[in-house]
Protein backbone atom coordinates (compact mmCIF):
# COMPACT_ATOMS: atom_id res chain seq x y z
CA UNK A 1 0.00 0.00 0.00
CA UNK A 2 1.51 3.26 -1.13
CA UNK A 3 1.47 5.99 1.56
CA UNK A 4 -1.56 8.67 1.51
CA UNK A 5 -0.70 12.18 1.31
CA UNK A 6 -0.52 15.22 -1.50
CA UNK A 7 1.93 14.61 -4.57
CA UNK A 8 5.01 16.57 -3.41
CA UNK A 9 5.06 17.93 -6.94
CA UNK A 10 1.42 18.96 -7.20
CA UNK A 11 1.42 22.55 -5.31
CA UNK A 12 -2.07 23.51 -5.95
CA UNK A 13 -4.20 23.69 -2.87
CA UNK A 14 -6.50 20.66 -1.76
CA UNK A 15 -10.21 21.02 -3.11
CA UNK A 16 -12.84 18.57 -2.40
CA UNK A 17 -13.58 17.66 -6.46
CA UNK A 18 -9.68 16.71 -6.93
CA UNK A 19 -9.42 13.72 -4.18
CA UNK A 20 -6.26 15.54 -3.43
CA UNK A 21 -5.43 12.35 -0.75
CA UNK A 22 -4.84 9.68 -3.41
CA UNK A 23 -2.05 8.83 -4.96
CA UNK A 24 -0.71 7.33 -8.42
CA UNK A 25 -0.11 4.22 -6.68
CA UNK A 26 -3.57 4.61 -4.96
CA UNK A 27 -4.96 4.67 -8.43
CA UNK A 28 -3.28 1.79 -9.71
CA UNK A 29 -4.51 0.04 -6.56
CA UNK A 30 -8.73 0.76 -7.87
CA UNK A 31 -8.81 3.04 -4.47
CA UNK A 32 -9.65 6.28 -6.56
CA UNK A 33 -13.32 6.04 -7.65
CA UNK A 34 -13.94 8.89 -10.66
CA UNK A 35 -10.53 9.36 -11.14
CA UNK A 36 -9.34 7.19 -14.47
CA UNK A 37 -5.71 5.93 -14.77
CA UNK A 38 -6.01 4.79 -18.21
CA UNK A 39 -8.57 4.62 -21.34
CA UNK A 40 -8.07 0.91 -21.60
CA UNK A 41 -8.77 1.20 -18.36
CA UNK A 42 -11.52 3.16 -17.99
CA UNK A 43 -12.29 6.74 -19.13
CA UNK A 44 -15.00 8.88 -18.58
CA UNK A 45 -17.35 8.67 -22.39
CA UNK A 46 -17.11 4.73 -21.40
CA UNK A 47 -18.09 4.68 -17.79
CA UNK A 48 -21.77 7.28 -19.09
CA UNK A 49 -22.08 4.58 -21.06
CA UNK A 50 -21.74 1.65 -19.41
CA UNK A 51 -23.89 3.51 -16.11
CA UNK A 52 -26.38 3.50 -18.42
CA UNK A 53 -26.55 0.03 -20.10
CA UNK A 54 -25.86 -1.47 -16.20
CA UNK A 55 -28.98 0.99 -15.24
CA UNK A 56 -31.16 -0.67 -18.23
CA UNK A 57 -30.44 -3.65 -17.34
CA UNK A 58 -30.55 -3.03 -14.05
CA UNK A 59 -27.28 -4.67 -12.59
CA UNK A 60 -24.72 -3.21 -10.85
CA UNK A 61 -22.59 -2.12 -13.20
CA UNK A 62 -21.24 -2.69 -16.44
CA UNK A 63 -18.25 -1.92 -19.05
CA UNK A 64 -18.45 -2.02 -22.69
CA UNK A 65 -16.34 -3.43 -25.01
CA UNK A 66 -14.93 -3.18 -28.95
CA UNK A 67 -17.74 -5.69 -30.02
CA UNK A 68 -20.84 -8.16 -28.96
CA UNK A 69 -17.49 -11.38 -29.59
CA UNK A 70 -15.57 -8.93 -27.13
CA UNK A 71 -18.06 -9.00 -24.29
CA UNK A 72 -19.23 -12.04 -24.58
CA UNK A 73 -15.51 -14.09 -25.17
CA UNK A 74 -14.10 -11.64 -22.08
CA UNK A 75 -16.87 -12.78 -19.77
CA UNK A 76 -16.49 -16.34 -20.32
CA UNK A 77 -12.94 -15.95 -19.93
CA UNK A 78 -12.53 -14.53 -16.73
CA UNK A 79 -14.83 -17.65 -15.43
CA UNK A 80 -13.89 -20.38 -16.75
CA UNK A 81 -9.94 -22.04 -16.59
CA UNK A 82 -8.34 -24.79 -18.48
CA UNK A 83 -10.22 -28.05 -17.60
CA UNK A 84 -13.54 -26.65 -16.72
CA UNK A 85 -17.06 -27.50 -18.69
CA UNK A 86 -19.50 -24.69 -20.20
CA UNK A 87 -23.51 -25.44 -20.69
CA UNK A 88 -24.48 -23.52 -23.85
CA UNK A 89 -27.35 -23.69 -25.88
CA UNK A 90 -27.37 -25.38 -29.20
CA UNK A 91 -29.13 -22.35 -30.98
CA UNK A 92 -26.95 -19.68 -30.16
CA UNK A 93 -25.23 -16.69 -32.13
CA UNK A 94 -22.71 -18.07 -34.98
CA UNK A 95 -19.75 -16.50 -33.50
CA UNK A 96 -20.12 -17.45 -30.26
CA UNK A 97 -20.47 -21.14 -31.28
CA UNK A 98 -17.46 -21.30 -33.08
CA UNK A 99 -15.40 -19.73 -29.89
CA UNK A 100 -17.43 -22.27 -27.43
CA UNK A 101 -17.01 -25.11 -29.67
CA UNK A 102 -13.77 -24.39 -31.67
CA UNK A 103 -11.39 -22.01 -29.87
CA UNK A 104 -12.08 -22.82 -26.03
CA UNK A 105 -10.29 -26.52 -27.22
CA UNK A 106 -7.30 -24.61 -27.68
CA UNK A 107 -7.34 -24.54 -23.43
CA UNK A 108 -9.15 -28.02 -23.19
CA UNK A 109 -12.72 -26.04 -22.09
CA UNK A 110 -15.49 -28.67 -22.68
CA UNK A 111 -18.97 -27.11 -23.74
CA UNK A 112 -22.17 -29.39 -24.38
CA UNK A 113 -24.90 -27.86 -26.41
CA UNK A 114 -28.20 -28.62 -25.68
CA UNK A 115 -31.64 -27.27 -26.35
CA UNK A 116 -32.02 -24.81 -24.07
CA UNK A 117 -35.87 -24.90 -23.60
CA UNK A 118 -35.51 -28.46 -22.13
CA UNK A 119 -34.38 -27.86 -18.63
CA UNK A 120 -33.88 -31.78 -18.00
CA UNK A 121 -31.48 -31.36 -20.56
CA UNK A 122 -29.63 -28.52 -19.15
CA UNK A 123 -29.42 -30.04 -15.40
CA UNK A 124 -28.55 -33.26 -16.91
CA UNK A 125 -25.31 -32.23 -18.72
CA UNK A 126 -23.99 -30.31 -15.68
CA UNK A 127 -20.89 -31.93 -14.45
CA UNK A 128 -18.83 -31.45 -11.38
CA UNK A 129 -16.66 -29.11 -13.24
CA UNK A 130 -19.37 -27.14 -14.85
CA UNK A 131 -19.00 -23.17 -14.20
CA UNK A 132 -21.54 -21.68 -16.71
CA UNK A 133 -25.11 -21.74 -18.25
CA UNK A 134 -24.94 -19.49 -21.50
CA UNK A 135 -28.01 -18.96 -23.56
CA UNK A 136 -29.68 -16.13 -25.39
CA UNK A 137 -33.06 -14.44 -24.35
CA UNK A 138 -34.49 -14.95 -27.81
CA UNK A 139 -32.04 -17.59 -29.50
CA UNK A 140 -30.70 -16.90 -32.86
CA UNK A 141 -31.74 -17.48 -35.64
CA UNK A 142 -34.93 -19.73 -34.19
CA UNK A 143 -36.28 -17.27 -31.83
CA UNK A 144 -37.18 -19.90 -29.26
CA UNK A 145 -37.42 -18.58 -25.46
CA UNK A 146 -34.82 -19.12 -22.63
CA UNK A 147 -36.56 -19.37 -19.68
CA UNK A 148 -34.52 -17.53 -17.81
CA UNK A 149 -36.00 -18.12 -13.87
CA UNK A 150 -35.93 -21.68 -14.23
CA UNK A 151 -32.03 -21.25 -15.68
CA UNK A 152 -31.44 -18.92 -13.14
CA UNK A 153 -32.63 -21.26 -10.12
CA UNK A 154 -30.87 -24.48 -11.51
CA UNK A 155 -27.23 -22.29 -11.77
CA UNK A 156 -27.69 -21.29 -8.57
CA UNK A 157 -28.77 -24.99 -7.40
CA UNK A 158 -25.71 -25.91 -8.87
CA UNK A 159 -23.28 -22.77 -7.35
CA UNK A 160 -22.70 -21.72 -11.26
CA UNK A 161 -22.83 -18.38 -13.79
CA UNK A 162 -26.13 -17.93 -15.80
CA UNK A 163 -24.51 -15.39 -18.49
CA UNK A 164 -27.13 -14.23 -21.13
CA UNK A 165 -26.70 -12.80 -24.46
CA UNK A 166 -29.79 -10.17 -24.65
CA UNK A 167 -28.89 -8.30 -28.23
CA UNK A 168 -32.06 -9.58 -29.83
CA UNK A 169 -34.42 -8.12 -26.52
CA UNK A 170 -33.25 -4.66 -25.19
CA UNK A 171 -35.68 -3.06 -22.75
CA UNK A 172 -38.21 -6.31 -23.70
CA UNK A 173 -36.75 -8.88 -21.13
CA UNK A 174 -34.52 -7.64 -18.24
CA UNK A 175 -32.10 -10.77 -17.76
CA UNK A 176 -30.53 -10.08 -14.72
CA UNK A 177 -34.28 -9.42 -12.99
CA UNK A 178 -35.34 -12.39 -14.08
CA UNK A 179 -32.14 -13.95 -12.65
CA UNK A 180 -29.22 -13.93 -14.71
CA UNK A 181 -25.86 -13.46 -13.40
CA UNK A 182 -24.01 -11.87 -16.39
CA UNK A 183 -26.17 -10.49 -19.37
CA UNK A 184 -24.12 -9.77 -22.55
CA UNK A 185 -24.90 -7.47 -25.33
CA UNK A 186 -23.82 -6.80 -29.13
CA UNK A 187 -24.11 -2.87 -29.42
CA UNK A 188 -23.78 -3.58 -33.03
CA UNK A 189 -27.60 -4.10 -33.53
CA UNK A 190 -30.28 -2.59 -31.41
CA UNK A 191 -28.64 -1.01 -28.96
CA UNK A 192 -27.09 1.62 -31.29
CA UNK A 193 -29.53 1.13 -33.99
CA UNK A 194 -27.56 3.02 -36.94
CA UNK A 195 -25.78 -0.12 -38.37
CA UNK A 196 -22.42 2.35 -38.39
CA UNK A 197 -20.15 0.82 -35.91
CA UNK A 198 -19.47 -2.40 -33.77
CA UNK A 199 -19.73 -2.64 -30.05
CA UNK A 200 -20.51 -4.55 -26.95
CA UNK A 201 -21.28 -4.22 -23.22
CA UNK A 202 -20.51 -7.02 -19.90
CA UNK A 203 -23.01 -6.02 -16.92
CA UNK A 204 -23.19 -7.77 -13.75
CA UNK A 205 -21.80 -7.24 -10.57
CA UNK A 206 -19.51 -4.53 -9.41
CA UNK A 207 -17.22 -7.45 -8.08
CA UNK A 208 -17.22 -9.01 -11.63
CA UNK A 209 -16.89 -5.67 -13.38
CA UNK A 210 -14.08 -5.24 -11.33
CA UNK A 211 -12.30 -8.36 -11.81
CA UNK A 212 -12.47 -7.84 -15.48
CA UNK A 213 -10.78 -4.83 -15.38
CA UNK A 214 -8.28 -5.86 -12.63
CA UNK A 215 -4.83 -4.55 -13.93
CA UNK A 216 -3.11 -7.96 -12.74
CA UNK A 217 -5.85 -10.28 -13.85
CA UNK A 218 -8.73 -9.19 -15.33
CA UNK A 219 -9.67 -10.72 -19.40
CA UNK A 220 -11.40 -7.15 -20.53
CA UNK A 221 -8.36 -5.20 -18.91
CA UNK A 222 -5.41 -7.33 -20.34
CA UNK A 223 -7.00 -8.96 -23.79
CA UNK A 224 -8.30 -5.17 -24.48
CA UNK A 225 -11.33 -4.97 -25.95
CA UNK A 226 -12.33 -2.26 -24.89
CA UNK A 227 -14.55 0.61 -26.96
CA UNK A 228 -13.31 3.50 -28.22
CA UNK A 229 -14.88 6.26 -26.37
CA UNK A 230 -15.70 8.82 -29.33
CA UNK A 231 -17.97 5.78 -30.24
CA UNK A 232 -19.08 5.72 -26.75
CA UNK A 233 -20.50 8.62 -26.74
CA UNK A 234 -21.96 8.70 -29.80
CA UNK A 235 -23.73 5.36 -29.01
CA UNK A 236 -24.92 6.83 -25.90
CA UNK A 237 -26.89 9.16 -27.84
CA UNK A 238 -28.91 6.84 -29.66
CA UNK A 239 -29.51 4.71 -26.66
CA UNK A 240 -31.50 7.02 -25.62
CA UNK A 241 -33.97 6.30 -28.29
CA UNK A 242 -33.94 2.58 -27.66
CA UNK A 243 -37.53 2.81 -26.07
CA UNK A 244 -39.08 4.31 -28.48
CA UNK A 245 -37.55 2.85 -31.68
CA UNK A 246 -38.42 -1.08 -29.33
CA UNK A 247 -41.68 0.07 -29.93
CA UNK A 248 -41.57 0.48 -33.46
CA UNK A 249 -39.45 -2.65 -34.22
CA UNK A 250 -42.07 -5.05 -32.10
CA UNK A 251 -45.64 -3.30 -33.68
CA UNK A 252 -44.26 -3.53 -37.42
CA UNK A 253 -42.86 -7.47 -36.97
CA UNK A 254 -46.33 -7.99 -35.54
CA UNK A 255 -48.07 -6.28 -38.34
CA UNK A 256 -45.84 -8.37 -40.88
CA UNK A 257 -45.77 -11.88 -38.80
CA UNK A 258 -49.25 -11.87 -39.02
CA UNK A 259 -49.80 -11.28 -42.63
CA UNK A 260 -47.30 -13.54 -43.51
CA UNK A 261 -49.38 -16.41 -41.40
CA UNK A 262 -52.83 -14.99 -43.34
CA UNK A 263 -50.70 -15.77 -46.62
CA UNK A 264 -50.10 -19.44 -45.05
CA UNK A 265 -46.29 -18.48 -44.77
CA UNK A 266 -44.57 -20.67 -42.58
CA UNK A 267 -43.19 -18.78 -39.78
CA UNK A 268 -41.77 -18.13 -36.66
CA UNK A 269 -42.76 -15.78 -34.17
CA UNK A 270 -42.57 -15.74 -30.47
CA UNK A 271 -45.86 -13.45 -30.27
CA UNK A 272 -47.84 -16.15 -31.62
CA UNK A 273 -50.02 -17.27 -28.82
CA UNK A 274 -49.28 -20.85 -29.86
CA UNK A 275 -45.75 -20.42 -30.20
CA UNK A 276 -43.69 -22.45 -28.00
CA UNK A 277 -41.59 -19.39 -26.13
CA UNK A 278 -45.15 -17.50 -25.59
CA UNK A 279 -46.05 -18.42 -22.30
CA UNK A 280 -42.21 -17.61 -21.09
CA UNK A 281 -41.85 -14.61 -22.90
CA UNK A 282 -45.10 -13.27 -21.73
CA UNK A 283 -44.03 -14.05 -17.98
CA UNK A 284 -40.19 -12.55 -18.53
CA UNK A 285 -41.57 -9.51 -20.78
CA UNK A 286 -41.35 -5.82 -19.90
CA UNK A 287 -45.13 -5.19 -21.49
CA UNK A 288 -44.99 -2.12 -23.21
CA UNK A 289 -42.24 -3.26 -25.65
CA UNK A 290 -43.80 -5.47 -27.26
CA UNK A 291 -42.57 -8.97 -28.73
CA UNK A 292 -39.34 -8.06 -30.79
CA UNK A 293 -38.71 -7.21 -33.79
CA UNK A 294 -37.28 -10.42 -35.16
CA UNK A 295 -39.19 -12.77 -37.22
CA UNK A 296 -38.06 -15.94 -39.58
CA UNK A 297 -40.01 -17.41 -42.39
CA UNK A 298 -39.61 -21.09 -43.47
CA UNK A 299 -39.61 -21.03 -47.55
CA UNK A 300 -38.72 -24.71 -47.81
CA UNK A 301 -35.30 -24.44 -49.58
CA UNK A 302 -32.32 -21.97 -50.02
CA UNK A 303 -33.11 -21.32 -54.32
CA UNK A 304 -36.44 -19.98 -53.15
CA UNK A 305 -35.13 -17.93 -50.20
CA UNK A 306 -32.56 -16.27 -52.04
CA UNK A 307 -34.93 -15.68 -55.07
CA UNK A 308 -37.30 -13.65 -52.49
CA UNK A 309 -34.57 -12.03 -50.57
CA UNK A 310 -33.54 -10.71 -53.80
CA UNK A 311 -36.62 -9.75 -54.93
CA UNK A 312 -37.95 -8.08 -51.50
CA UNK A 313 -34.61 -6.22 -52.05
CA UNK A 314 -35.42 -4.94 -55.51
CA UNK A 315 -38.76 -3.89 -54.45
CA UNK A 316 -36.96 -1.46 -51.28
CA UNK A 317 -38.73 -3.88 -48.52
CA UNK A 318 -35.41 -3.48 -47.03
CA UNK A 319 -32.01 -4.93 -47.64
CA UNK A 320 -30.27 -8.21 -47.80
CA UNK A 321 -27.98 -8.42 -44.85
CA UNK A 322 -27.20 -10.35 -42.05
CA UNK A 323 -27.17 -7.76 -38.73
CA UNK A 324 -30.33 -6.62 -37.27
CA UNK A 325 -31.45 -3.70 -35.01
CA UNK A 326 -31.25 -1.33 -38.16
CA UNK A 327 -33.94 0.90 -39.20
CA UNK A 328 -34.35 -0.49 -42.49
CA UNK A 329 -35.73 -4.33 -42.88
CA UNK A 330 -32.51 -6.54 -43.03
CA UNK A 331 -33.08 -10.03 -44.32
CA UNK A 332 -30.94 -13.21 -44.58
CA UNK A 333 -31.16 -16.76 -45.09
CA UNK A 334 -29.85 -18.23 -41.51
CA UNK A 335 -28.38 -21.46 -42.71
CA UNK A 336 -25.61 -19.76 -45.44
CA UNK A 337 -25.19 -16.96 -43.30
CA UNK A 338 -24.99 -15.64 -39.40
CA UNK A 339 -25.28 -19.75 -38.18
CA UNK A 340 -22.88 -21.14 -41.33
CA UNK A 341 -20.45 -21.55 -38.47
CA UNK A 342 -22.76 -24.56 -37.23
CA UNK A 343 -21.91 -27.62 -38.88
CA UNK A 344 -25.36 -28.94 -41.44
CA UNK A 345 -26.04 -31.56 -39.03
CA UNK A 346 -26.50 -29.94 -35.83
CA UNK A 347 -28.29 -26.91 -37.90
CA UNK A 348 -30.84 -30.19 -38.98
CA UNK A 349 -30.50 -31.56 -35.35
CA UNK A 350 -31.92 -28.07 -34.23
CA UNK A 351 -34.31 -28.22 -36.23
CA UNK A 352 -32.87 -25.17 -38.70
CA UNK A 353 -34.52 -25.52 -42.54
CA UNK A 354 -32.63 -24.25 -45.24
CA UNK A 355 -35.14 -22.26 -46.24
CA UNK A 356 -35.56 -20.28 -43.12
CA UNK A 357 -35.32 -16.45 -43.70
CA UNK A 358 -34.81 -14.39 -40.59
CA UNK A 359 -35.89 -10.81 -40.89
CA UNK A 360 -35.12 -8.12 -38.12
CA UNK A 361 -37.90 -5.36 -39.52
CA UNK A 362 -36.83 -2.34 -39.69
CA UNK A 363 -38.81 1.38 -38.63
CA UNK A 364 -40.99 1.76 -41.33
CA UNK A 365 -43.68 4.44 -40.97
CA UNK A 366 -46.38 2.93 -43.33
CA UNK A 367 -45.77 -0.64 -42.74
CA UNK A 368 -48.93 -1.93 -44.75
CA UNK A 369 -46.85 -0.67 -47.99
CA UNK A 370 -43.97 -2.62 -46.76
CA UNK A 371 -46.44 -5.94 -46.86
CA UNK A 372 -47.91 -4.71 -49.91
CA UNK A 373 -44.04 -5.12 -51.63
CA UNK A 374 -43.86 -8.31 -49.90
CA UNK A 375 -46.81 -9.83 -51.18
CA UNK A 376 -45.71 -8.77 -54.91
CA UNK A 377 -42.95 -10.30 -54.59
CA UNK A 378 -44.33 -13.50 -53.06
CA UNK A 379 -46.90 -13.74 -55.68
CA UNK A 380 -44.16 -13.39 -58.70
CA UNK A 381 -41.70 -15.95 -57.29
C1 LIG B 1 -24.15 -9.88 -33.64
C2 LIG B 1 -24.32 -10.73 -32.45
C3 LIG B 1 -23.23 -11.04 -31.63
C4 LIG B 1 -21.82 -10.57 -31.93
O1 LIG B 1 -21.71 -9.22 -31.86
P1 LIG B 1 -20.61 -8.34 -32.66
O2 LIG B 1 -20.89 -6.96 -32.22
O3 LIG B 1 -20.80 -8.57 -34.12
O4 LIG B 1 -19.27 -8.85 -32.21
C5 LIG B 1 -23.47 -11.80 -30.50
N1 LIG B 1 -24.69 -12.25 -30.21
C6 LIG B 1 -25.76 -12.00 -30.98
C7 LIG B 1 -27.09 -12.54 -30.60
C8 LIG B 1 -25.61 -11.23 -32.13
O5 LIG B 1 -26.67 -11.00 -32.91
Amino acid sequence: MSEIGYPTSDLRPPTSDRHPLYTMSDTFAGLQEGCYLYSRHWNPSNKYLADAVAAMEGTEAAWVTASGMGAITSAILQLVSTGDHIVCSITTYGGTFAFLNNYLKKFRIEVTFVDITDLEAVKNAIRPNTKIIYTETMTNPLLQISDIPALAKIANDHDLKLMVDNTFTPMIVSPAMQGAHIVVHSMTKFINGKNDCVAGAICGTQEFIDALCDVNSGTAMLLGPALDPLRSSSILKNLHTLHIRMKQHSKNAKYLAEKFREAGIKIIYPGFEDNKGYPVLKKMMNEEFGFGGMIAIDMGTSEIASRLMEKMEGEGVGYLAVSLGYFKTLFSNSGKSTSSEVPEEIQKEMGLSEGLIRFSVGLDNDIEQTWTRIKSCLEKL
